[in-house]
């Protein structure tokens, strides 16, 4: 790479930095908890289907369990029952009691703040580490690779890889290190709410003059479209 190319490519990720943080100037989890073993909860819970099924689950859920032991011991069917319209819920239910009895055991009963303990435990891989750790205390340890921001990296061709630990390797060198939170819940909610996995809302997009992949020309001002990115990701949709 030489240096100007390397220059180019430096203030075009910046600009999408930029325009990012103006489309989503609060980046958030959508997965709805009230502390860090729900979010947890919620995260397996998620595999597979969307925060807004989960959502509608996790409250029933925490009021029959309100704390890991409780859900340890709970019955197998009354869980699975619960969970039930998340999908593979007999799976879910087994790792989220697991995970549940593991903290009780090794842990006095709190979410540990470290990675290596955290995929340590049944139902977490690092994806979930990372979003439980940066969204419930908030500690940098990666960003969060999910299906939708995995599709907006490589669209943006920010990596060239599938692999979603490569593709945060690669993106961890895109953002800086007190901005892995927010990018990570960034680039999750752009995949969620614009750039659509089968038809990408690319003319209302903010980052449209900045993607090779777009399959439309941009529309108006990248301000005009940031605008309306932040309304459609602040109603979570329902604005369209
Ligand atoms: S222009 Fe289209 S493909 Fe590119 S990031 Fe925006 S929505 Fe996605």
């Amino acid at each position: 790479v030489t240096t100007t190319n390397r220059r180019t490519a430096d203030e075009r990720t910046k600009k999408l930095r930029q325009r990012l943080a103006k489309a989503i100037p609060e980046p958030r989890c959508e997965l709805d908890h009230q502390n860090p073993w729900q979010l947890l909860v919620a995260t397996i819970l998620s595999a597979q289907s969307t925060d807004r099924r989960v959502n509608l689950v996790t409250p029933e859920l925490f009021r029959a369990f309100p704390n890991p032991g409780a859900l340890a011991e709970a019955p197998r069917e009354m869980v699975e029952s619960l969970v039930k319209s998340t999908g593979f819920f007999r799976n879910k239910a087994k790792n989220i009691q697991g995970m549940s009895q593991k903290l009780v055991d090794d842990h006095g009963g709190e979410v540990p703040r470290e990675m290596d303990a955290l995929v340590e435990l049944p139902g977490v891989a690092r994806k979930t580490g990372n979003l439980v750790l940066g969204t419930a205390f908030g500690i940098a340890s990666g960003i969060i690779v999910d299906t939708h921001a995995g599709r907006v990296a490589q669209r943006l061709e920010l990596t060239d890889e599938t692999d979603p630990v490569k593709i945060e390797r690669d993106l961890c060198e895109v953002f800086p290190r007190r901005g892995w939170v927010d990018a990570g819940h960034r680039l999750v909610l752009h995949g969620r709410y614009v750039c659509l996995a089968r038809k990408p809302r690319c003319a209302d997009c903010a980052l449209g003059e900045l993607c090779a992949e777009r399959e439309a020309e941009p529309a108006g001002s990248w301000s005009e479209r940031a605008r309306r990115e932040q309304r459609r990701v602040e109603s979570r949709g329902e604005s369209d």
